[in-house]
């Protein structure tokens, strides 16, 4: 049975701020009934953009009644539901567009920090996005079982599994 140790950065001090942070956004955006906020600190700034932003995107006489916002395969994964339910689609192009810049933003931010990160793998084989520091004081802080592999590649899952680095995507240095 493998247990999964708190990471080092998770220190009581920590999960005051991020408390904070989630309280802060509660309180700015309590209009919104169920507003669900589970990731770690670094992505809150996202959330906040995002919901500023879907709010602004919304129909006159309609609004936000759910929000979820958590970590899913590394990236933030935000969740909505809006009242009266929308007949035409094309109503949540503006939700799904700040939706798809939040997850977008999610790839390249540690979700600890804030400061820039990229896709890891953690010794649990979790995935996850992270910046240096927060990768490998994750490692630190666990001892894989006797029968587990102490190297992971190159640390580059993208790489690690075949597969083009989507950092290195030309697409981005594009004008
Ligand atoms: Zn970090």
């Amino acid at each position: 049975m493998t247990r999964y140790p708190s990471p080092s950065w998770r220190t009581s001090e920590y999960e005051q701020a991020r408390q904070a942070g989630v309280t802060r956004i509660r309180t700015a955006h309590s209009d919104i009934p169920q507003l669900g906020i589970s990731c770690e600190a670094g992505w809150l700034p996202l959330v906040e953009r995002f919901l500023t932003e879907a709010k602004a995107s919304l129909p006159e006489g309609t609004r936000l009644v759910g929000v979820q916002a958590r970590q899913k395969w590394a990236l933030l994964s935000l969740s909505c539901r809006v009242e009266p339910t929308p007949q035409d689609l094309k109503t949540y192009a503006g939700i799904l567009a700040a939706e798809a810049r939040a997850s977008l933003e999610s790839r390249r931010t540690c979700e600890v920090c804030g400061q820039p990160g990229r896709l890891r793998r953690t010794t649990e084989r979790w995935l996850m996005t992270r910046c240096d520091e927060h990768h490998e004081s994750l490692q630190a802080s666990h001892q894989p079982d006797d029968d587990e592999p102490r190297a992971w590649g190159s640390g580059n899952v993208w790489t690690d599994l075949g597969l083009p680095d989507p950092d290195d995507d030309p697409g981005d240095k594009a004008d």
